[in-house]
């Protein structure tokens, strides 16, 4: 049984990762997809507004100051290097109102969202007759920016490539004589945006899915806990319950015998003839009767709820009280080596208990200390007034209950076992009723107890 649930629990713990890992498989899919979709929108949304007809002209400057130049440079008049430097301090000038210019734009799209922009220059190639000459990009000439901010982002992108392919006039001089030359040209630039708060705005657009699913993950862990949890307590239960039924066979084997073993020698004629005999075996049989009677008043009254009992209250001094009932104790205990201290409060205090419940309550506490006690056996009954409650405290010197098994203790049913093993016989419902009794006159029990220490049972009950 015990096998079979930790492989339940295994099972359901190993399904859970499992789906959980599914989840989280399924969630990154939606963000890709999500995150695809809002950049696609926002792609669609600025792809003409570059088309302006102001950036357009602002463009043709640029285009023209590269003519130009690009002549000068096939004329040997400046270097590669130059044109860059050229077309920079021109795409300088015209950055300002270019962006002042693209900024309008994106206003009256209104996105709702921050992008940065930046057109990156990526090849200018001059091709004269049979000759590709690069112009850029070269070694010496690494920044491509040459309008727009220019940022550098892993979550920046692409959202155009251009392509230009112009024919291009220019004068050369050779000697005397002026010629008119035509180079081609092919620039290719691309414009580069970053959406600065993108993963805020995808994950918002992913809010439902994500709480969603955060919720019934948390609602799936909480069956799962709530499940294994009722499914250990059932398990304690049925434990509980065969054990009871195990000591309780155990506990009537023996009167039962004795009484057949009993009856078997009064059908004897030599005992009938004895009278000594005779008596003895009556005696016998009686005792075995009061066994037998007293065990099944214990499972009856003791497995009473606080609810169940009804009680007849009378008013106690408590010093008369309390040394009664160690008196009492102490002659029914003779047989065993027993040390009882007296600590019981001096100033009488007046108690309202049902004497007959409550003797039995304090007496169960007292049998235990003997019952599970080293021998000799010491206990300690103190009780004093706090506050508006009676206290009483009886300590042992005995083996002690462990932490775990002191939350139990007072369980219908519950016995602390050694293994599987019980020592000592009892049904496990001396401190369930101690403690019902307890809760019938409106008080509370607790016990403190170390292993090797000995037993502190604290019962305090109200003074009325
Ligand atoms: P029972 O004595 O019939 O088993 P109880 O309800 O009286 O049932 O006690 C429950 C369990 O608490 C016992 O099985 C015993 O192991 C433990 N116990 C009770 N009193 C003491 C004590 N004074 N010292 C050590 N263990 C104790």
């Amino acid at each position: 049984m015990k096998n079979k649930i930790t492989i339940l629990i295994i099972a359901s713990i190993a399904t859970l990762i499992a789906l959980s890992g599914i989840q989280a498989y399924l969630i990154e899919n939606t963000y890709q997809l999500k995150k695809r979709a809002f950049i696609q929108e926002t792609d669609d949304a600025i792809s003409d507004i570059d088309n302006h007809p102001e950036l357009d002209s602002l463009m043709d400057i640029l285009g023209e100051d590269l003519r130009v130049n690009l002549g000068d440079y096939e004329n040997d008049r400046i270097s590669k290097k130059t044109v860059i430097q050229k077309l920079r301090t021109v795409s300088d000038n015209i950055n300002t109102p270019y962006m002042q210019r693209y900024q309008k734009e994106l206003d009256s799209i209104n996105l709702g969202y921050k992008i940065r922009y930046k057109r990156e220059l990526v090849s200018i190639v001059v091709f004269t007759g049979e000759k590709n000459d690069t112009i850029f990009p070269s070694s010496s000439m690494q920044n491509a920016t040459f309008l727009g901010e220019d940022f550098k982002d892993k979550d920046s992108h692409v959202v155009k490539n251009s392509r230009t392919f112009t024919e291009f006039d220019f004068i050369t001089q050779e000697k005397d004589s002026v010629f008119l030359n035509t180079f081609d040209v092919e620039l290719k630039t691309r414009d580069v945006i970053l959406i600065t708060d993108w993963k805020s705005i995808v994950f918002r657009r992913m809010a439902t899915l994500l709480i969603c699913s955060v919720l019934l993950f948390l609602f799936v862990v909480g069956l799962l806990y709530y499940s294994i949890k009722k499914l250990i307590n059932q398990k304690k239960i049925t434990e509980i319950k065969t054990d009871f039924i195990n000591n309780i066979t155990h506990e009537l084997k023996t009167p039962l015998a004795t009484l057949s073993v009993a009856s078997k020698s009064l059908k004897n004629k030599e005992i009938r003839n004895s009278e000594e005999a005779f008596d003895n075996t009556l005696a016998i049989v009686d005792r075995q009767n009061t066994r037998l009677q007293k065990l099944i008043d214990q499972v009856l009254t003791n497995s009473l709820s606080a609810n169940d009992i009804v009680l007849s209250k009378d008013l106690v001094t408590d010093t008369d009280y309390f040394n009664d009932l160690i008196a009492d104790f102490k002659l029914a205990t003779q047989q065993h080596e027993l040390e009882v201290e007296n600590n019981i409060c001096s100033q009488e205090v007046v108690l309202r208990i049902d004497t007959f419940h409550f003797t039995t309550a304090i007496m169960n506490i007292l049998e235990n200390a003997v019952k599970y006690g080293n021998s000799p056996t010491k206990i300690s009954i103190e009780t004093f007034v706090k506050g508006s409650t009676y206290v009483i405290k009886i300590m042992d010197n005995g083996p002690g209950i462990n932490q775990k098994d002191q939350q139990q203790i007072f369980d219908k049913f519950f016995r602390v076992s050694h293994g599987n093993v019980h020592n000592v016989k009892g049904l496990g419902l001396g401190l369930y009723y101690t403690s019902q009794i307890v809760k019938a006159h409106d008080g509370e029990i607790i016990v403190e107890s170390e292993v090797h220490k000995g037993t502190t049972f604290i019962i305090q009950i109200p003074i009325h």
